[in-house]
């Protein structure tokens, strides 16, 4: 059996809270049980939302909970030539087109046709400019219009054929590739996206087994299909329960009571802290 190797990859966009801890929790006990490797990746492509504070301060209370990390922990912000050149390569087999549509444009488009097409997430985006000519995509990007550029999954799905992933806790599931429809993979402004950026870099990471919360379930259709069409290593999934707040919400940012800091302030030790979490 190779070795297991897992990671946590929170954005820095506040303090650590408890929703975190159960997220790095499962990655390093899966890996530890098996003398694998623990990754610590921070996901900051969107630097709009991140602060170069919570880097540290997230660091440092991981440590504090005895959840410590192999390695330096990875910066998707220095990851962007590696980004490019695998949005190069999906624009090399056709895989993805560029998109010009605004926000208000798309809804608009969705108002306006009959049987838009719609995911579990609601509207997924008609498809407007993978219909564009050539020629006036050609001339949009001549004329410096930044595109989006999106997944065309349907010929996506036509280049790989059926894909499926396992899950250790939920089973074998089929991929089904249009579950979020024709995503977008670079965005506008960033130029990449979480999608394009994790499948990229758990094949980069050598991730074995990628464990995330079960929101995320959807999104491993899109990320299965991306490692077909890339050629990277197909890996073990298991999407934990979340931590949810006291009126059933998924914790965030706003939840300051339950960040660590906090915790950590109220006399709590690292010992009442893991014994706050879900059990899987
Ligand atoms: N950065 C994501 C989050 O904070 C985790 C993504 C993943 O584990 O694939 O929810």
């Amino acid at each position: 059996m190779p070795e297991i190797v897992t990671r946590f990859a929170p954005s820095p966009t506040g303090y650590l809270h408890l929703g975190h801890v159960h997220a790095a929790k499962v990655a390093h006990d899966l890996a530890r049980q098996d003398g694998g490797r623990f990754l610590l990746r921070f996901e900051d492509i969107d630097h709009t939302r991140t602060r170069p504070e919570y880097y540290d301060a997230m660091e440092e209370d991981l440590r504090w909970l005895g959840l410590a990390w192999d390695g330096a922990a990875l910066r998707q912000s220095s990851r962007t030539a590696a980004y490019d050149a695998v949005l190069e390569r999906l624009k090399e087999i056709g895989a993805v087109y560029p998109c010009f549509c605004t926000r208000r444009e798309i809804e608009e488009e969705v108002a306006r046709i009959t049987n838009a097409p719609h995911g579990p997430e609601g509207a997924l985006y008609p498809g407007t400019c993978r219909r564009l000519p050539l020629a006036d995509r050609e001339a949009r990007i001549a004329n410096g219009i930044q595109p989006a550029w999106r997944l065309d999954v349907s010929f996506a799905a036509g280049l790989t054929g059926p894909l499926s992933f396992h899950d250790l806790q939920h089973g074998r599931h089929h991929v089904d590739p249009g579950l979020l429809g024709d995503v977008v993979l670079a965005r506008k402004d960033i130029g990449t996206s979480y999608h394009l950026a994790v499948t990229t870099d758990d094949a980069f990471q050598d991730v074995t087994h990628v464990t995330r919360g079960e929101d995320l379930l959807l999104a491993t259709h899109v990320h299965r299909l991306l490692q077909a069409l890339l050629g990277f290593p197909e890996p073990l999934y298991l999407h934990h329960s979340l931590v949810l707040d006291g009126n059933g919400v998924r914790l965030a940012k706003r939840n300051e009571a339950l960040s660590i800091r906090h915790l950590k302030a109220a006399g709590n030790t690292p010992q009442t802290i893991l014994a706050m979490l879900p059990l899987s």
